[in-house]
């Protein structure tokens, strides 16, 4: 695990979404985490989950159609873009942004933010825009970013992704274009974990020790 060398700011902000706790209640916190695509978040967190059932996994809101295997309500809600809007309108996500392809992902701010007030550990992916909105809309000390790295950079996932699955020109264009961007903003977050390929139990022990060490 390397300590990102951008400080940390300590002084909490004011006016911010998860609101002052009651004396003597336990804090709950949210771990974000970031990466390119490639790099293992999914496998990290699907691990997370079978490791600690206790913590909090809240699934966002996406418009892209679900993968092979995918239950509906457990990463994801799959809904239609009409009814992103409409929850874009009534003012129920914290952030949302267009990821891959023109599709709109967003965190559902109930979702994230309730398990945390009652004192849970709560986990969420996101990609960097989306972590850049949220984290100007909650105290500082309510949450902890990670983002996931590989040491071969882009040239690296460029490699794990062509031999997962076939993929078009294009769309490996549109995912350099990406990886390239989620690189840049490495520097907003709180840890940079390695992931090293066929070293899976590694970077999921890293993430629970900062985990440990943060809550
Ligand atoms: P995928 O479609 O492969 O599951 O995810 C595509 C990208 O969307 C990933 O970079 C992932 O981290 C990001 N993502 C997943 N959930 C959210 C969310 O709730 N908000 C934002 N802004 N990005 C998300």
């Amino acid at each position: 695990m390397s300590k990102n060398p951008v400080k940390k700011s300590t002084s909490p902000q004011p006016s911010r979404e998860l609101g002052t706790r009651r004396r003597g209640r336990k804090k709950g916190k949210i771990f974000f985490i970031s990466g390119p695509s490639g790099v293992g978040k999914g496998t990290l967190i699907s691990a997370l989950r079978e490791r600690h059932p206790d913590w909090a996994f809240p699934p966002s809101c996406t418009t892209r159609d679900p993968r092979a295997g995918e239950v509906d309500g457990i990463t994801y809600y799959f809904i239609s873009r009409e009814k992103f809007r409409e929850k874009i309108e009534a003012g129920e996500f914290l952030e949302y942004a267009e990821v891959h392809q023109g599709n709109l992902y967003g965190t559902l701010r109930d979702k994230l933010l309730n398990p945390a007030k009652n004192g849970k550990i709560v986990i969420r992916e996101f990609d960097v825009q989306g972590f850049d909105q949220a984290r100007r809309k909650l105290n500082r000390e309510d949450y902890i970013s990670i983002f996931l790295q590989t040491e071969g950079g882009v040239e690296e996932l460029v490699k794990r992704i062509t031999s997962r699955a076939p993929i078009s020109e294009e769309e490996l264009a549109h995912r350099i274009e990406s990886m390239k961007n989620e690189f840049a903003h490495a520097k907003l977050y709180d840890y940079i974990v390695f992931s090293r390929e066929n070293k899976i139990q590694e970077m999921v022990e890293e993430v629970e020790g900062i985990i440990a060490e943060n809550s």
